[in-house]
């Protein structure tokens, strides 16, 4: 029984698990793929003249601006190579404010004078393009009459060629700024503070004496995301245009038996996740883990890190392809936050370190941290940047998709704290007591099977419930979105370390100079910052109420919606420290809040509109004549000079629930009526007002489906949508 896409869907997944296998299937060595369609380093190597090619990698290094005059000689070598690989088009490939990528493309065929047709690609062309893109959001810096926005190429992250059925298009990652400069997207913004942090990084380094020339901030996106057999997403309205189910009742199991977790891969789910690596690999994004996720259904997929900027476009691509490729194995990929009420959502943890360009990550503690004083000093930058910028971490990471997961009972919690583990809380207790003095080694792990090899215990425990947590050698920003672009946390935290950075290079030049000696210096500083911030530090359960107390008595930020969180934004000193860094102007801010908000009212507005038309044209309709069928059987029954107490009470309670959402779905069609006052009234009115219309109407509808028949329900209930796979 169940729905006819229940049928299909089970019929499909037979066929796939009976399909015979072939060894011709078998995909080619990763190794051998890797890069094959990135015009890449060895690329760049083998085709451009050799001062050219110096050029080039001087920008991608050491962030040295490129001679506009070696564009057309890069323009020329990268259309050759992508025109023998079968490409006929390219792409300047932007990520405007909405937090997708866009893409406009354009032939490379040029018409000759007698009638033929010759590639052609220019420096021009590379360098700049100019997409009609009055329709992207501005947030208010472009009217639609100055509408000029232009994408300019990013040097630093390589092209590669996006390949379908048909052909090839050479895709180059850009970034995208209106007619004065001001940067419409992520990733202008995002460089830029990659050059701020940079500056103040390196001069805390050359008081350690290093030569490093330029210091990159790096970061591991690991995405979760659901699958769920597309039979199942075409049948839900709800799945298509929000992305999430807006009714559902919760399944008699979920994920208590938590046999998900890190279990097998069913085969079709295996299969498409060797697909979906084949595709990155060939595209140079270094994809390393897979594994099952906590919520049936649910699973990960973790690259290994790179640059902050190459490793967003990375993302952005790895999230392309998830979507791209789903549909082949007759899968549907949702990267929304919260699909599924009542198992866990879905987030993106960043994993975010600094290194400099020999290599070395700055936030490596090294064998023994407690004397390891560049290490402290970077850490306890971390520590201030994320107690003074807990407002904008928080904001960074706000959308009415995570509000379902933060503060709402859900990993992580919506309070910014960061969980050090053991070995370096440890550190820190002793810095406020007057000085390290040694570190808590994790020792021989002793599994008690003499077969077994020991294996060195880490100093230190996990914490799954902080938000910021510290995994060894790199900081995890687990708070983050799964469908968000990383780039907008990863400019937030850049700009929040900056600024202590910045503060601690300054404490320590004026103490040198006034004669101290570094040791001194730092020793000074680590007490004084340490003492400063340890509010911010957490090692407990974050999910617990005591925390939530204790959180407020710290003084520290609690922001259950994005409502609430967002004007952290344009709060007075993170306004002025964009612009003091140089990586936002006020404007600039101001229109990632204005879009950020006006989001969210649209998403409430498109989920509000999406629960009134499946409840009036799906729900209500089953429900009455359900309603109709059990009214004549009591009819019947009586009729018969019985009575049926069962067919009776089905009835009332059939006509208490049918009414009820009646009149709740009348409730939220005209509270989505609202209209005027500012955008922040509007976005206030639809948390307050909208939002709960919606959960009353959800709870109404879910208790209509556990007493509606099975075959009578017109949604794929979340049973099959999460357990047939
Ligand atoms: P964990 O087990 O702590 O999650 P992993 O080694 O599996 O650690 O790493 C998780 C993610 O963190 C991966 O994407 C990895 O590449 C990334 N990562 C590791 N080191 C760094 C670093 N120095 N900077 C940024 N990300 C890192
Ligand atoms: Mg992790």
């Amino acid at each position: 029984m169940g729905s006819a896409a229940s049928r299909d869907a089970i019929q499909s997944i037979r066929a796939w698990a009976m399909q015979p296998t072939s060894s011709a299937d078998a995909p080619a060595r990763a190794t051998e793929t890797f890069g094959q369609l990135v015009f890449g380093d060895a690329v760049q190597k083998a085709r451009l003249p050799k001062d050219v090619y110096r050029a080039l990698r001087r920008t991608i290094e050491r962030g040295v601006p490129l001679d506009l005059s070696a564009a057309d000689a890069i323009a020329n070598a990268m259309k050759d190579w992508a025109v023998e690989h079968g490409a006929t088009h390219y792409t300047h490939w932007f990520q405007p404010m909405t937090g997708i990528t866009a893409e406009k493309h354009d032939a490379f065929l040029t018409p000759t004078l007698d009638g033929k047709a010759v590639a052609e690609f220019s420096g021009k062309e590379l360098v700049k393009g100019e997409p009609d893109a009055s329709s992207f959001p501005s947030g208010g810096m472009r009217s639609t009459f100055e509408a000029r926005g232009y994408t300019a190429w990013d040097p630093t992250s390589p092209p590669w060629l996006l390949k379908s059925s048909h052909g090839a298009t050479l895709v180059i990652p850009c970034a995208f700024v209106s007619w004065t400069g001001e940067a419409l997207d992520k990733k202008a913004p995002l460089l830029r503070s990659m050059e701020a942090i940079s500056a103040q990084a390196l001069r805390i380094l050359r008081l350690f004496g290093s030569k490093a020339e330029r210091v990159f901030t790096t970061c591991g996106p690991e995405q979760e995301y659901f699958l769920v057999d597309s039979h199942f997403f075409f049948a839900r309205p709800d799945l298509i245009n929000a992305g999430r189910t807006l009714f559902g009742a919760r399944p008699p199991k979920g994920q208590e038996m938590e046999d998900q977790y890190f279990g097998s891969i069913p085969e079709r789910v295996l299969a498409f996740m060797m697909e979906v690596e084949n595709e990155l690999y060939k595209c140079g994004v270094p994809v390393k883990t897979r594994h099952n996720e906590v919520a049936p259904s649910q699973y990960e997929l973790a690259p290994i890190f790179e640059n902050a900027n190459v490793a967003t476009d990375h993302q952005m691509m790895t999230m392309e392809v998830l979507k791209r490729v789903a549909p082949k194995f007759g899968l549907t990929c949702l990267l929304h936050e919260k699909p599924f009420a009542g198992v866990n959502g879905s987030g993106k943890h960043v994993n975010w370190s600094l290194s400099d360009d020999q290599g070395n990550n700055l936030l490596n503690p090294g064998d023994t941290p407690h004397d390891n004083l560049q290490f402290l000093v970077f850490c306890v930058a971390v520590m201030r940047a994320v107690d003074r910028f807990q407002g904008l971490l928080r904001a960074s990471i706000a959308s009415a998709g995570n509000d379902h997961r933060l503060g709402a009972n859900e990993a992580p919690p919506a309070i910014l704290s960061i969980f050090l583990g053991d070995q370096l809380a440890d550190i820190f207790r002793q810095i406020e007591e007057g000085g390290a003095k040694t570190t808590k080694k994790g020792g021989a792990l002793d599994t008690g099977a003499t077969v077994l090899p020991k294996l060195p215990r880490d100093a230190g425990d996990r914490n799954r419930t902080s938000p910021f947590a510290f995994t060894g050698n790199k900081f995890e920003f687990r708070a983050v979105s799964s469908s968000q672009n990383v780039a907008w946390p990863n400019i937030c935290l850049t700009l929040a370390v900056t600024e202590a950075l910045d503060y601690v290079a300054s404490d320590l030049e004026a103490a040198v100079s006034g004669g101290q000696t570094l040791d001194d210096a730092v020793a000074a500083l680590l007490v004084a910052m340490t003492r400063a911030h340890k509010r911010i530090v957490f090692n407990g359960n974050g999910y617990s109420d005591e925390w939530r107390d204790e959180a407020a008595r710290r003084g520290l930020l609690n922001h259950r919606d994005t409502v609430s969180a967002l004007p952290e934004l344009v709060a007075p000193g993170v306004v002025e420290t964009f612009e003091r860094y140089k990586v936002m102007s006020a404007r600039e801010v101001q229109a990632r809040y204005d879009v950020a908000l006006e989001s969210y009212s649209k998403t409430i507005n498109v989920e509000g509109q999406l629960m009134v038309l499946v409840s009036n044209r799906y729900i209500l309709p089953a429900a009455l004549g359900y309603q109709t069928d059990v009214a004549q059987t009591v009819a019947s029954v009586k009729q018969a000079g019985a009575s049926s107490l069962a067919a009776e009470k089905t009835l009332t309670r059939l006509c208490e629930l049918v009414d009820a959402a009646r009149s709740q779905t009348d409730s939220l069609m005209h509270a989505l009526e609202h209209g005027g006052g500012s955008p922040e009234e509007h976005a206030r009115y639809f948390r307050d007002e909208v939002v709960p219309r919606m959960q009353a109407l959800r709870e109404t509808c879910d208790h209509l489906e556990v007493v509606m028949p099975s075959a009578r329900w017109p949604l794929p209930t979340y049973r099959e949508m999460l357990f047939i796979k």
